[in-house]
């Protein structure tokens, strides 16, 4: 080959590994303290001048905002004249990007641990090692593939081997960046396996469990490689001018798979612009995620009593419940919303007594935002499961999405003495006796049938 050409092919392949550079990017936090200074911050979201981390815009809730170098002066001189204080929590967003790119230097190459962020290669790499050392219980599952043609992968884990088992689903990384979810799953799947206490054995072996550790591969690839806030998923197919909202065209390159499900899709909370971070698609169910996701709950729901949906997203620590369009006293839209809440509240309670780190529990439009279109709202509206919570874990913004691996280990030992007690209230609440919608329909149609023969 022509040197040049190589020169040329090896500055390309530079120019596309090169990931966008925050340096410098700062944080400030905002707390609104009267209506109007939210009517002000909402404006500015709208505006899209800054990067809004927090979308949830509330009387003294914080808001975190990411600013430019370029436009520092600029925000800081506005928000004093707005009468906002605007507090400095992060000098330079590049230095938290690099500290969790860290690898530890020790390491020999087969090790895996938690105290960095693995990449999805390694996470997949190490999934086959686990089902091939516990390969009496454990089973590798592929729920489909992305548009990038990357497989969604996960395990199953089952001790019994029953014939119609309770199953629970459980899944992280539907958004790229929140990459405290993919490492809390997978230190949850090593536990499930290799613990030694009661409790954690009993979680693990009374469920037959099915576990997605990173249901959006391509976007987490994508923020590992390229841009370390990216949310959504990769798919080109609504590639647009940003332009309009002062962005790069990047931007629509990709669908927000937690507005893309089909249940009650673009009422609230959700975009039909493609640069924008809830962009909900074209469609429901346009994205391959998250058909794959959906048609994999109903397939479990054929195998067994399916009675957990559990999602992992971050950050805010709060344990949601459905449904995330409601709020007030229409929260009991869903129909067991009072178990749902109790078992939200126990569950919080307990993850509390480890480190102190406390929990919000409700509805996402009582503590967080409205929104539609999400998964785990599916899993519960469509899907009928009994028992759907939706985890967002560390921290309340400190760092954000660029959490410091170092709390990797208590945030996931935290999150699994929650979910001991979630499943011991869910149990004595009586859950495990639930039966599907299946059998439901079929015993509907059974009694049917024979009132009719009946009145014949
Ligand atoms: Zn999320």
């Amino acid at each position: 080959m022509d040197t040049k050409i190589k020169l040329l092919l090896v500055s390309i392949a530079i120019v596309c590994v090169n990931a966008i550079s925050y340096q410098n990017y700062k944080v400030y936090n905002v707390v609104p303290k009267t209506k109007e200074d939210v009517t002000i911050l909402k404006k500015l979201l709208d505006e899209n001048k800054y990067f809004f981390w927090d979308y949830a815009i509330k009387v003294n809730y914080d808001v975190k905002i990411m600013v430019a170098p370029e436009k520092q002066d600029d925000f800081e001189k506005y928000a004093e004249s707005v009468g906002i204080n605007a507090k400095l929590v992060i000098e330079d967003v590049q230095s938290l990007i690099d500290a969790q790119l860290k690898r530890p230097s020790s390491r020999t190459q087969q090790e895996y641990n938690w105290d960095y962020y693995q990449t999805l290669d390694e996470i997949y790499d190490w999934l086959d090692k686990v089902a091939e050392e516990h390969s009496d219980v454990v089973t590798i599952i592929e729920i489909g593939r992305t548009v990038e043609n990357r497989v969604i992968k996960g395990i199953k884990i089952d001790y019994k081997k029953q014939e119609r088992p309770t199953i629970g689903f459980l899944k992280g990384g539907l958004h790229a960046r929140e990459w405290i979810t993919p490492a809390t799953i997978t230190w949850l799947i090593n536990e499930f396996l290799n613990s030694e206490d009661t409790n954690v054995r009993n979680l693990a072996e009374n469920v037959v469990w099915h576990i997605i550790p990173v249901a959006n591969p391509d976007g987490y690839v994508y923020s590992f490689t390229s841009d370390r806030m990216w949310r959504k998923n990769r798919n080109r197919a609504n590639f647009t001018s940003c332009a309009h909202l002062g962005l790069n065209d990047d931007m629509s390159n990709g669908i927000d798979l937690n507005r893309n499900f089909g249940y009650l899709w673009m009422t609230t909370g959700a975009s039909q612009d493609p640069c924008t971070q809830t962009f909900a698609g074209p469609v429901a169910f346009s994205e391959l995620e998250s058909i794959s996701i959906a048609n994999y709950v109903l397939g479990l729901q054929r195998q067994g009593n399916l009675i957990y949906y559990l999602g992992f997203h971050s950050y805010s620590q709060l344990i949601l419940v459905p449904y995330s369009h409601v709020g007030g006293a229409d929260v009991l839209a869903a129909p067991n919303y009072g178990d749902l809440f109790e078992i939200a509240i126990k569950s919080a309670a307990k993850l509390t007594e480890r480190y102190n780190t406390t929990y919000r529990v409700g509805t996402s439009a009582d503590i967080l935002y409205e929104v539609s279109g999400s998964g785990f709202d599916w899993a519960k509206g469509q899907a009928n499961v009994p028992i759907v919570l939706l985890y967002e874990v560390r921290d309340l913004g400190q760092y954000g999405f660029l959490l410091p691996a170092e709390q990797i280990i208590p945030n996931s030992e935290e999150v699994l003495d929650s979910l001991v007690e979630l499943d011991r209230v869910t149990r004595q609440i009586g859950y495990y006796q639930y039966q599907n919608s299946g059998q439901i329909l079929n015993l509907s149609i059974f009694l049917l049938i024979s009132t009719i023969l009946f009145v014949m």
